[in-house]
């Protein structure tokens, strides 16, 4: 599919108008793959002549993304602002060839238009008076630059995801190409900047495909050679409807924010559409993606952002990392719930032990926030349920006063951790015949949560004190229980 001889050279453009949206961050990653699989050279465009709507903090964003994930770019940025001199002189050779011309039609003019068109169900298009006009003795600057399409032929190319794709040339008239010599539009900048970065391929979106008829008539115009293409399914919502806010999160950053893994994020992308050998095997490091890689195994209908397959890859890539590294990673989670407030002797290895316990069950690095709560401050809780099956106020009385007063007598010189609490609890608990009755009320007045970890293991990293503290607020609760 690719020539061995000549570089592949592909890029990825996208405008500063908005944040990072993971469809942009698929496709960067799509172009990123492919690069890397043919050792090729991978462009980052910024498509910035839009000023009213393009902003440098969106840039930003882009840019922090994009190196979040491990996406590198080659080479510098580049800016289209920066090229407009660029983007004037081929308009110029256009205008002067007399395969461009100015048109002064009003918005009012184009409206009318185009609504008879629709009226007597025409394909809307635009077929200029003034395309053979001279243009010198009016008024340029209330004119816009159109490309003259005098073709008729049907107009073919091979897309290397969806095969051929057709098109009647002559459906898109006279379109526009820039609002002056210094405003190119989008088709016009994208063919120059595509020729002069000398762009092997271009893979992008489907919703890119009815701009690409367009761009190859410039390309013919100006005596550019054609790109291959190739559009990538779009990413579709769990009912299938393009992916939207109303799904849920949509940018990169908001996925870093939520406490995904950036290797993690990046599996889940490149198999968003595409899959490998194996296509079993959806657990993919960078190395194997790369490895593997082909545009002929890209799918050709919509691929579904499945935010649960997120959350479980994202598990399966926490569960990868190093305690250590996973410890460090949440701490600013519990910083920012202010959870760490305060907190000062062996903070750290109290965390190691805590991120240690939720490691298996964790999803996303915010989930230590609610689901480790409890070694930070005393939840409440509804105090029923601290009863064991068919238990009574009476009973469940009676076993707190023997719990604090077990406690209440270990000896702080016997260590205090799991292993020893086990010991001491575990046998007063088997004499009620059922241990539950005292391991159940323990556990959940320690976290006020239906599922957690065990009391021993919870009770060794709050320590006696706290302890103590929660079997406390358990008789304080049950006292006003009617019965
Ligand atoms: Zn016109």
């Amino acid at each position: 599919m690719t020539n061995k001889n000549k570089k592949v050279v592909v890029r990825i453009a996208p405008s500063p108008t908005g944040a990072l949206h993971v469809g942009t961050a698929r496709t960067a990653l799509f172009n990123y793959l492919f690069a890397k699989h043919y050792r090729g050279k991978f462009i980052l465009r910024i498509e910035d002549t839009d000023k009213e709507r393009s902003d440098k903090k969106w840039e930003k964003d882009i840019l922090d993304g994009l190196r979040w994930l491990g996406i590198d770019w080659d080479g510098k940025i580049h800016h289209q602002s920066k090229r407009i001199k660029i983007y004037k002189k081929y308009l110029d050779k256009m205008l002067k060839e007399k395969k461009a011309f100015y048109c002064w039609h009003t918005k009012e003019e184009l409206d009318k238009e185009r609504g008879e068109q629709t009226k007597q169900k025409q394909a809307p298009r635009h077929i200029c008076s003034y395309r053979n006009k001279d243009a010198t003795k009016k008024n340029l600057k209330d004119a816009i630059i159109r490309f003259k399409n005098d073709t008729k032929d049907t107009l073919k190319f091979n897309d290397l995801i969806r095969d051929e794709i057709k098109f009647e040339s002559e459906n898109f008239g006279d379109f526009s190409i820039a609002k002056s010599l210094t405003e190119p539009l989008y088709n016009f900048a994208v063919v120059i900047d595509d020729y002069q970065m000398k762009v092997t391929h271009i893979i992008r979106g489907e919703d890119h495909i009815p701009n690409t008829p367009r761009q190859i008539l410039l390309q013919q115009a100006l005596g550019m050679p054609m790109p291959k293409y190739a559009h990538l399914p779009l990413i579709l919502g769990s009912d299938k409807s393009k992916l939207s806010k109303r799904h849920g999160a949509t940018s990169v950053t908001e996925y870093k924010k939520l406490g995904y893994l950036p290797d993690a994020l990046f599996n889940f992308l490149a198999i968003l559409g595409w899959r490998g050998k194996n296509d079993e095997k959806e657990i993919l490091d960078r190395k194997e993606i790369i490895q593997e890689f082909l545009l002929e195994d890209v799918q050709k209908s919509g691929a579904i952002f499945d935010v649960e397959k997120l959350n479980w890859m994202n598990g399966e890539y926490i569960r990868k990392i190093s305690l250590k590294e996973l410890t460090q990673l949440s701490i600013p989670y519990l910083t920012e719930a202010g959870y760490l407030d305060g907190i000062k002797r062996n903070t750290l290895q109290k965390i190691q032990k805590i991120i240690a316990l939720e490691q298996t069950r964790m999803k996303k690095l915010l989930d230590i926030v609610d689901t480790a709560d409890f070694f930070f401050k005393q939840n409440d809780y509804d105090i029923t349920k601290l009863l064991w099956k068919d238990m009574r106020k009476l009973e469940l009385q009676n076993i707190l006063f023997s719990l604090d007063d077990i406690i209440k007598n270990i000896d702080l010189k016997s260590s205090w951790d799991k292993e020893n609490l086990e010991k001491i609890i575990m046998p007063e608990a088997e004499k009620l015949g059922d241990r539950g009755k005292m391991l159940w009320p323990l556990r959940y007045a320690l976290s006020g949560k239906d599922k957690s970890p065990g009391p021993f293991e919870i009770m060794e990293i709050i320590g006696k004190e706290a302890t103590i503290a929660v079997i406390k607020k358990a008789q304080n609760k049950i006292a006003k229980l009617q019965k």
